[in-house]
C-alpha cells in the first residue's frame, strides 16, 4: 500500500532500526525532528557530485574547483599578527597529485580532518610559495559513501549528529516506505512536467545525477507552495462562505465619497479610480471584504482608504483606521481630520438637522477622561471614524456598528487580530477590511504572506512629481580618530541644505536609528540638533526644529505646523516622520547613519521629499559598514521604484524575515524560496484555486486535505479549526 504523509507523521523516529532513544532526543533538540515525516523532510543542504570532481593535476590558479582527496598531513599553529589567528595547514592528495589547504581561525578543522580522511573540497584555487593552494574551502566529508551523488545533510556538532547518521536513517526510511501515495492530480503533474512523489523523495535524498535532484526539488517545492496556497485560499473561501458581511451602499444619496472626491484639490489618478472601484465592488457585496492595497510611497493610498471609510459612513456605519504605532496613528488622525474638515451628516436630533462628521483618536497617549469619552462615543455611534493603534480592537472597545476597517500595517497585523474583528462590529456582521502596506512587497511574497487576501495595486504616482536625486555620502567608519574627518565628509550635504533654504525651500534631517532604545535615540537626536544649531554649527542661523518620540503631542503638533507653514527651515527628527508627513516645499532629506536603516524605511523617508514640483535630493550619509548595508544604500541610489526595491530587499533579507512577523510557526517552506521559485508561487496559487473551486473543504481531494494541516503552524491550524 502506498504511504501517505499523515502515516509517516504518526510514526516516531524510534521506529527506525538505527534510531534509539538517545538519537531521537538529539534529533528533537537539534532539528525539531520527531516523526519519520520530519526526518524525510530534513533535506540535504548540498549534493556532492563525484562526476564533477577535478584531478589536482589539472587545476589552474583562479579555477573554481571541486576535488576529492585524502588528508596526508595536517597541523595547527598560531600566527604572529595581532590579534593572533589560528592557522590550520594541510596537504591533501588524490590519485593525480597533492595540494596545500589552509584554514584561518577554524582550529576545529584539525579534529575534523584527521590524516586518512577522504573529503570533497570546494573553493577557488590560489597559489602560495609557488604551490597550488585552497584557502578556506568548503569541506564535505564523503566518508565511505558510494554512488556518484552524495547528499550532505545539515548536521549538528553539538548533538553529535553527522550527515552519515542522517543519510543512513534516510536510506531506511526510503526503503521501508516503498511507494508514496500521490495526492496531486496526475493532470496537474503532467501540466508542469513534475515527477511523482516517490521519484521526488528518492531524487532529493539519493539522486543518480544532478538532473534527478533538480526534478525532485521542483516537485517538492511545488508541494510546499501548494499546501501553503491551499491553506490560504481555503481560509479565504471559508470566510467568504461563513462570515456574514455588510452590503454597503455605493452611490445614491448622500454620496459622501463623491463629495469627498469633489472637494479634493486634484483629480484622482487612474490607479486610484481603478483600485477604488475594486474596493467598492467588495463593499457592495454581502460577504466581508479582505483586500490588500499595495502602493508605492506617495501613490495616494490615504485618499483611497478614506473613500472606503466614507462609503461605510454614508450608510450609517462607523469606520476605523488602525496604524502600527502611536505616532502614525496621530499623524493619520491629523491628516484625515484635515481632509474631512467641514463634512456634515444629517442628524434629525440637532438644531440644524445636521452635525459635523466625528473623527476621533483612540491612542494610549490620550487622557483617561478623553479615552472614556471616545469609547462612549464609539459605543453610542456618535463617533463616525476612529483612528488608533491595535488598541482599537482590544477588549473593552465596542462599536455601535463598525462597517469598514482600514489597517495601515507593516506586516504586523496577524490572523488573530483579523479574527478579533469578526466580533467587533456590534451588529453581528463582519466589517469589511482593507489592509494597506506602507511599502510594497514583491508580488510572489504578497501571494504567500497575504495569500488569503485579494490584492489591489496602486501602481501610478500622482502627476507633477519630480524624481528625487539620491546620493550616498560615504563617511569614514568611527575608529577613535575623532569626529573631525566624519564632519568633513558631511560638509557638502550641509552646504546643499543651506543653499536650498536660501532658495526658500526646506529640509529634513533624520537622526541615527537606535532600535534598542528610544531613550538613546532621543538623546542622539538632541545631540545632533545641538551640534547643527550651535554658534559654529553647520546650520547655525537657520530656523531649526526638533521632533522625536518624547516630544509631547501638543508641542509636536506645534513644531509640525511651524514646519508646514514655513516657519521652520529645517526639521531635525527621528523616524517619527517616516510616514504621513507631507510638506511639498521640503526638497532635501538628509539621513544620518543611513546604513542602519532597512530598505523599506529608507524608501519611506525619501518619500517625504519630491512631493512638490521642485527638484529634490536625498542624502544617505553613512559608512557602508556591512556588505548588506552597502547593498541597501546602493539600491536606493539606483532606484526610486518601491516595487523594485522590494525585490532587492527580499533578495538581501531572504523570506525568513518577511514571513516571520506574520507567520511565526509556519514551517512548510523548507525547500521553496520565494525568490528562486517565484514562478512556482503563482502556479501553485492557480492550482489551489482550481482544486478548491467552490468547495473549500477540498472534498474532491481528501489526500491533499489531510496533509495541509501537517505543515501548518499552530496559529494557522487554530484559525482553520475555529472558522
Ligand atoms: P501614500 O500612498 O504614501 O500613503 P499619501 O496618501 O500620503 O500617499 O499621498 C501622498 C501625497 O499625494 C499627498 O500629499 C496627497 O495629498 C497627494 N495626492 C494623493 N492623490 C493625489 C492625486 N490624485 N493627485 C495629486 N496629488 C495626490
Ligand atoms: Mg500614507
Amino acid at each position: 500500500m502506498a504511504r501517505r504523509l499523515t502515516q509517516l507523521a504518526d510514526l516516531p523516529v524510534t521506529e527506525l532500526k538505527g534510531v534509539g532513544p538517545k538519537h531521537a532526543e538529539a534529533l528533537a533538540r537539534a532539528f525539531d525532528i520527531h516523526s519519520v515525516l520530519d526526518l524525510l523532510t530534513h533535506y540535504p543542504r548540498r549534493w556532492v557530485d563525484r562526476g564533477n570532481r577535478q584531478l589536482i593535476r589539472d587545476l589552474h590558479v583562479g579555477d573554481e574547483a571541486m576535488v576529492i582527496a585524502t588528508v596526508q598531513r595536517i597541523s595547527a599553529r598560531r600566527t604572529k599578527g595581532r590579534p593572533p589567528k589560528v592557522l590550520v595547514s594541510a596537504t591533501l592528495r588524490d590519485e593525480s597529485g597533492s595540494i596545500a589547504v589552509s584554514f584561518f581561525n577554524q582550529g576545529w578543522r584539525e579534529r575534523q580532518l584527521p590524516v586518512g580522511t577522504e573529503c570533497a573540497l570546494f573553493g577557488k584555487v590560489g597559489e602560495y610559495n609557488g604551490r597550488l593552494q585552497l584557502s578556506n574551502p568548503v569541506v564535505d566529508l564523503v566518508g565511505n559513501r558510494t554512488g556518484r551523488i552524495i547528499a550532505m545533510y545539515p548536521q549538528s556538532e553539538k548533538e553529535r549528529l553527522t550527515t552519515w547518521d542522517i543519510a543512513t536513517w534516510m536510506e531506511e526510511v526510503l526503503e521501508r516506505a516503498g511507494q508514496f501515495a500521490d495526492p496531486v492530480p496526475a493532470e496537474v503533474l503532467g501540466r508542469f512536467g513534475l515527477v511523482d512523489r516517490t521519484t521526488a523523495f528518492r531524487g532529493i535524498h539519493a539522486p543518480d545525477d544532478m538532473a534527478d535532484k533538480e526534478a525532485a526539488r521542483k516537485r517538492l517545492v511545488f508541494d510546499e507552495l501548494l499546501r501553503v496556497q491551499l491553506a490560504l485560499v481555503r481560509r479565504k473561501r471559508t470566510l467568504e462562505r461563513t462570515a456574514k458581511g455588510i452590503a454597503h451602499r455605493i452611490g445614491g444619496e448622500p454620496d459622501f465619497v463623491a463629495q469627498f472626491h469633489a472637494r479634493l484639490p486634484f483629480p484622482l489618478t487612474a490607479a486610484q479610480r481603478r483600485t477604488s472601484a475594486e474596493i467598492d465592488a467588495d463593499l457592495a457585496a454581502p460577504h466581508p471584504m479582505h483586500r490588500l492595497l499595495q502602493g508605492d510611497v506617495g501613490a495616494g493610498k490615504t485618499v483611497v482608504a478614506v473613500s472606503a471609510l466614507l462609503a461605510g459612513v454614508q450608510g450609517g456605519y462607523q469606520g476605523a483606521l488602525m496604524a502600527p504605532t502611536e505616532v502614525l496613528a496621530e499623524q493619520h488622525f491629523a491628516g484625515i481630520r484635515e481632509l474631512l474638515d467641514g463634512f456634515t451628516l444629517v442628524d434629525e436630533t440637532s438644531l440644524f438637522g445636521e452635525r459635523p462628521l466625528a473623527v476621533e483618536l483612540l491612542s494610549n497617549r490620550i487622557s483617561a477622561a478623553e479615552r472614556r469619552r471616545v469609547l462612549a462615543g464609539l459605543a453610542a455611534g456618535d463617533v463616525d471614524l476612529a483612528i488608533g493603534t491595535h488598541a482599537l480592537i482590544q477588549e473593552g472597545v465596542a462599536f455601535a456598528s463598525l462597517g469598514v476597517v482600514v489597517i495601515d500595517e507593516q506586516h504586523r497585523f496577524g490572523v488573530e487580530q483579523r479574527a478579533a474583528l469578526r466580533d467587533k462590529s456590534g451588529t453581528g456582521a463582519t466589517p469589511d477590511v482593507l489592509v494597506m502596506t506602507a511599502t510594497p512587497i514583491p508580488r510572489t511574497a504578497a501571494m504567500t504572506v497575504y495569500g488569503d487576501l485579494d490584492v489591489s495595486v496602486l501602481d501610478e504616482l500622482p502627476p507633477g512629481r519630480t524624481p528625487v536625486t539620491t546620493r550616498w555620502v560615504p563617511i569614514p567608519e568611527a575608529d577613535g580618530a575623532g569626529t573631525a574627518p566624519l564632519f568633513e565628509a558631511e560638509a557638502p550635504v550641509w552646504e546643499k541644505v543651506r543653499a536650498e533654504v536660501a532658495a526658500g525651500r526646506q529640509a529634513y534631517v533624520v537622526c541615527p536609528l537606535i532600535e534598542e532604545s528610544e531613550k538613546l535615540e532621543v538623546r542622539s537626536a538632541e545631540e545632533t540638533y545641538e551640534r547643527l544649531t550651535a554658534g559654529s554649527g553647520e546650520l547655525a542661523g537657520l530656523r531649526v526644529g526638533l521632533l522625536h518620540g518624547r516630544v509631547a503631542m501638543a508641542q509636536r503638533d506645534e513644531v509640525m505646523a511651524a514646519f508646514r507653514d514655513g516657519g521652520l527651515d529645517v526639521l531635525v527628527a527621528t523616524t517619527v516622520i517616516e510616514v504621513g508627513v507631507d510638506v511639498p516645499n521640503a526638497t532635501v532629506m538628509v539621513i544620518l547613519d543611513a546604513d542602519r536603516f532597512g530598505i523599506a524605511q529608507l524608501h519611506q523617508l525619501r518619500g517625504r521629499v519630491g512631493r512638490g514640483a521642485d527638484r529634490s535630493w536625498c542624502f544617505l550619509v553613512g559608512a557602508g559598514t556591512t556588505p548588506d548595508g552597502e547593498a541597501r544604500l546602493e539600491a536606493l541610489v539606483r532606484s526610486t521604484d518601491g516595487f523594485e526595491l522590494a525585490e532587492v530587499d527580499l533578495d538581501l533579507r531572504g523570506e525568513g524575515t518577511l514571513m516571520g512577523e506574520r507567520q511565526k510557526g509556519r514551517n512548510d517552506l523548507k525547500l521553496a524560496s520565494l525568490r528562486r521559485d517565484r514562478e512556482w508561487v503563482a502556479r501553485a496559487r492557480d492550482v489551489a484555486f482550481e482544486l478548491i473551486g467552490a468547495a473549500p473543504d477540498l472534498e474532491a481531494h481528501p489526500g491533499l486535505a489531510e496533509e495541509v494541516p501537517l505543515f501548518l503552524g499552530d496559529v494557522e491550524a487554530d484559525f482553520l479549526l475555529k472558522s
